[in-house]
């Protein structure tokens, strides 16, 4: 029986995307906010700093006084970061400052405190400093109004900062996609559980899930269908009931006897826009389409190798997440160089999992492990990029030039 011709691997990462809708957006806690993506540009609601503020610890005063030398100055008062001192300054006196803490009204530079003397009341400044020097000026950082953070940023640390110090106490968000996850096959038993004869752990969908949450998906976790029509129908079934955008299905992805996931979903009403791709690991990794009440749920049916499941997951369910959030695919190719010979690869697209570190030339040294077997997890564990060759490419000599994604 002739088949038809594999897949290129990015012509199934556009089928994958094909009409993918923006998710809506969602108000929420800013301390919730971090790794979610900005609705819209948000301004500033408040001004930072608020006030002048002194940038050191020091002596804050009238530059004037200081006639371009030193003086010794009355010392009248404290400026402390939270209790300003909020008369202005006569000629002649300072007041002691500390970082943080407004200036006084008419004060327009600090001396600080390793070139002052302290004496009794007074302070006895050595260094004239240029005015302005050591001063905060209040709206340095933003105004209020300014944008701050534009729509479509996925929020790190430094923004989250940002948002709260501008006065965001609440914030809208895209909704996170939703992707429910059905591990399927017989001879799976749950993390936590003793395997019996013949039986594994269902490990995969703890691999799965930890990179579609950090992509930004929200997962649901259907637990084991077992190799049986209609348990795998109703997981397909729960994953429609609850809205999910996505459902991954892990396994029974091949043309096997017990291979049920084609089947069922095509029983179902799904629309199977892709089949088998040139691609290693990967090849039985499909894509449709599933329609409930609400709308259309996205299949990406993967492989069930554990190192199958994971990379089809990098390379397609991560991407896809991004387009749902709007965000660009951030998986960048990089060049290095080959530390180990390799033979010719044949039609498939190779993504092998590979070590990589910066040699003395400030470039990267690529090395693929030599295990490469799709069910071999501490490879894919220890490895930290996979080196990417187009079908059909050459023997490469050690020291071609070779791309690689980090992973
Ligand atoms: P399948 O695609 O269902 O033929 O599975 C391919 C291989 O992956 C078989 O050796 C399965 O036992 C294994 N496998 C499938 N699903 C999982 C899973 N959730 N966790 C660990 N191994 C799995
Ligand atoms: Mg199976």
């Amino acid at each position: 029986m002739s088949r038809p011709p594999l897949m290129p691997v990015q012509k199934a990462l556009e089928i994958s995307q094909r009409d993918i809708q923006l998710v809506a957006t969602e108000r929420v806690d800013l301390a919730s906010a971090a790794g979610r993506v900005l609705a819209e540009d948000v301004t500033a609601k408040l001004t930072q700093p608020p006030f002048s503020a002194s940038a050191m610890d020091g002596y804050a005063l009238r530059s004037a006084d200081l006639n371009g030398r030193g003086a010794e100055l009355a010392i009248v008062g404290e400026s402390a970061a939270g209790h300003g001192y909020s008369q202005p300054l006569d000629p002649g006196t300072c007041v002691r400052i500390f970082t943080g803490a407004p200036l006084p009204p008419n004060a327009d530079t600090i001396a600080i405190q390793e070139n002052v003397e302290r004496l009794a009341d007074t302070a006895r400044i050595s260094k004239a400093e240029a005015p302005g020097r050591y001063i905060r000026p209040s709206g340095g950082d933003f105004q209020i109004g300014q944008m701050i953070v534009a729509g479509g940023t996925k929020l790190n640390a430094q923004q989250m900062s940002l948002l709260a110090s501008a006065g965001h106490n609440t914030i809208d968000v895209r909704r996170k996609p939703r992707v429910a996850v059905i591990s399927t096959g017989d001879e799976l038993v749950p993390v936590g559980t003793l395997p019996g004869p013949d039986q594994i752990i269902s490990s995969n969908a703890t691999g799965v899930i930890t990179r579609i949450e950090a992509a930004g998906a929200e997962a649901l976790d259907l637990g084991i269908a077992l190799d049986r029509s209609q348990a795998l129908q109703r997981a397909f079934q729960r994953a429609i009931d609850a809205q999910s955008d996505v459902v991954l299905t892990l396994g029974g992805a091949s043309a096997g006897d017990h291979d049920l996931v084609k089947p069922v979903f095509t029983a179902m009403g799904g629309v199977l826009d892709l089949y088998r791709i040139a691609m290693r690991p990967g090849k039985p990794f499909m894509v449709g389409r599933l329609f409930g009440a609400h709308g259309e749920t996205r299949l990406l049916g993967l492989p069930g190798n554990p190192v199958s499941s994971l990379v089809c997951t990098k390379l397609f369910v991560e991407p896809l997440i991004h387009a749902f959030l709007g965000l660009p695919n951030t998986q960048e190719r990089m060049w290095g160089r080959l530390t180990k010979a390799l033979g010719p690869n044949d039609e498939r697209e190779d993504y092998s999992r590979c070590h990589v570190t910066m040699n003395d030339q400030q470039g990267w040294d690529v090395t693929p492990f030599e295990k490469q077997d799709s069910s071999l997890l501490h490879v894919a564990a220890a490895a930290n990029a996979l080196l990417c060759r187009p079908a059909h490419q050459d023997a490469l000599p050690v020291g071609s030039p070779v791309q690689f994604i980090w992973w």
